[in-house]
């Protein structure tokens, strides 16, 4: 079955060194590997693609990017470098590459713009943000104007894992826990529980986040989040239970979880409407992700909805 995914990475040669970052967390092996297949954007990938049935990719730069970088002014002109780079790539391949733009969150404003220029000009389909930027995350004041803006453009945010800004006491000594196989899920899930109770979606009922990774396990939380937020001490109220706006703000791609138990979970506590697939190139196998979608055992209707019908929805894609 035709396939578009959307958690597919690149590198930049100028990244590279904010790559480090969170390279640091893979070994040396992959990472040899996975620099190579990101820094490719012709023959290897789409040979990829077309071995696995893969119509469509949203290209996105392997993070941190510069959202590590202290100085906002360079992280503005990097980040606009890198999206001129990605759109440059995007028009070679036009049927096969759609992009998410890479922002520098250190000044919501001029991020803002920056969304606006590539959803209007490039042809984006929204933007990846790589978790806290030096230490601010989404549901700060500060990033008002950005909610803002990616609302009024329906632009979807896909909230990527990065490292947290400090390293906690929990994962002393267990060097394994560090990363994606555990820390970034923690990190990610706390960050879009911190959009949903600051209350975000309230103000901007249109804004649209992305999780990847089957939804960094929060759907299989809800119920537990609903029930122990009523006797929580709250900061602020919501204007609905929590769970709703996981259905009617939030989706999720199945990048990088190639397993029917959390897929079944993900439909059924988002609707069939809010999950879709993704791969996690090349840090993921195309053809395990691809083969565990083409064959998991559900009905073709919702495999379509699962493999390109909801991200033609959600990112607006011309339906070919
Ligand atoms: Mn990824």
């Amino acid at each position: 079955m035709k396939k578009i995914a959307l958690e597919e990475h690149f590198m930049l040669p100028g990244l590279v060194e904010y790559w480090r970052e969170t390279a640091a967390n893979i070994n040396r092996e992959l990472y040899e590997r996975a620099l190579a297949a990101l820094s490719d954007f012709g023959e290897r990938r789409l040979e990829v693609m077309n071995e696995n049935g893969v119509e469509f990719v949203v290209l996105s730069l392997a993070g941190p990017g510069v959202q590590i970088e202290r100085s906002a002014g360079t992280a503005l002109r990097l980040a606009r470098e890198a999206n001129d780079s990605l759109a440059r790539e995007v028009q070679k391949q036009p049927g096969r590459y759609g992009g998410f733009a890479h922002l520098p969150m250190q000044d919501p404003m001029a991020a803002a713009d920056e969304l606006e220029r590539c959803m209007r000009d490039l042809g984006f389909q929204g933007a990846m943000i790589n978790g806290h930027t030096n230490g601010a995350y989404l549901d700060d004041d500060r990033f008002s104007p950005f909610w803002e803006r990616s609302s009024a453009l329906s632009a979807p945010i896909y909230l990527h894992p990065g490292n947290p800004p400090d390293r906690p006491y929990m994962y002393s000594g267990h060097p394994e826990l560090w990363g994606p196989m555990w820390s970034w899920g923690v990190e990610t899930a706390n960050h879009a529980l911190r959009i949903v109770f600051s209350g975000v979606f309230d103000r901007y009922p249109k804004a649209r986040v992305i999780l990847g990774h089957m939804g960094e396990a929060l759907p299989f939380q809800l119920w537990r989040i609903d029930s122990r937020w009523k006797i929580s001490n709250r900061s602020r109220e919501l204007n609905k239970q929590p769970s709703e706006y996981f259905r009617t703000n939030i989706a999720v791609t199945t990048s990088g979880v190639s397993s029917l138990e959390p897929l079944l979970c993900a439909v059924s506590a988002l609707g069939e409407d809010n999950v879709m697939f993704s791969i996690d190139y090349p840090f993921e196998d195309s053809s395990v992700a691809c083969e565990f979608i083409n064959t998991a055992p559900i009905g073709e209707g919702l495999r379509a909805k699962l493999c390109h019908r909801n991200a033609e929805s959600i990112l607006r894609l011309p339906i070919k």
